[in-house]
């Protein structure tokens, strides 16, 4: 079994759905006692989260590429940046280390292709929305993204902020978010990606009325199919 290394705390509520996650696989495939080789490198989010809304993007890069050349020192054999938003400096953290980065983007496209979606719909914090990091990467492969409108896409990161993020799940904001996936078939869209890893808190990709990809979960089983190998 391969080592896995995962850059966490983006937030702290998604990073143990992923430990959640990743072990109940490798639990699953090998049976018996099996649990996943995993180091997690869990960081404060409250300075990221600053750099992130000040632009810093480039120290916000400075500090994912520390904590993955620290996760390659503690033995890891793949990193991974356990959130989307974080995708945005990818290339600096993948020029920082000598392991692969298992792109949450590349997973996300493995299985759109495989599925024949060329519209999915994609919901996120602002930064994943609005910049071109992740809808550029699904573009660049001939996946045309579609995003909710400004109110949306603001009332969305609020949720992710305010609430998700702290762990608050709410049914007021499981309809927001209903609301908007209802909105997106004005936009024809195929299907909705969860491209934040603290949505499938609010209901799972499968009850979305449309085909549902949520990113945590995607990214998790690749990084055990690489441990497992
Ligand atoms: N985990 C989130 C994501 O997947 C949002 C928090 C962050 O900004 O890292 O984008």
């Amino acid at each position: 079994m391969r080592t896995i290394g995962l850059i966490g705390g983006m937030s702290w509520q998604s990073s143990r759905l992923y430990y959640d996650r990743i072990n109940a696989m490798v639990a699953e495939r090998r049976g018996g006692a099996s649990s996943a080789q995993v180091i997690i490198n869990s960081l404060n989010f409250a300075p990221i989260a600053k750099m992130q809304a000040e632009g810093q993007w480039r120290e916000a890069g400075a500090a994912m590429a520390d904590a993955a050349q620290a996760l390659e020192r503690a033995g890891a054999q793949v990193v991974a940046i356990g959130a989307n938003t974080m995708h945005k400096v990818a290339e600096q953290v993948k020029a920082s280390v000598g392991i692969p980065l298992l792109h949450i983007g590349d997973v996300l496209v493995k299985e759109l292709r495989s599925d024949a979606r060329s519209r999915p719909l994609v919901l996120g914090t602002r930064y994943t929305m609005e910049d071109r990091f992740l809808t550029g990467h699904l573009e660049d492969r001939g996946i045309g993204a579609v995003t909710p409108v400004k109110a949306d896409r603001d009332a969305l990161h609020a949720i992710i902020y305010d609430e998700l993020i702290k762990g608050i799940v709410t049914d007021k904001s499981r309809d927001v978010v209903r609301g908007m996936i209802e909105r997106s078939g004005a936009q024809e869209a195929d299907s909705v990606i969860f491209a934040c890893t603290e949505i499938g808190m609010l209901f799972p990709p499968t009850e979305v009325g449309l085909p549902g990809y949520d990113t945590l979960e995607l990214h998790a089983q690749a990084l055990v199919d690489f441990s497992l190998g």
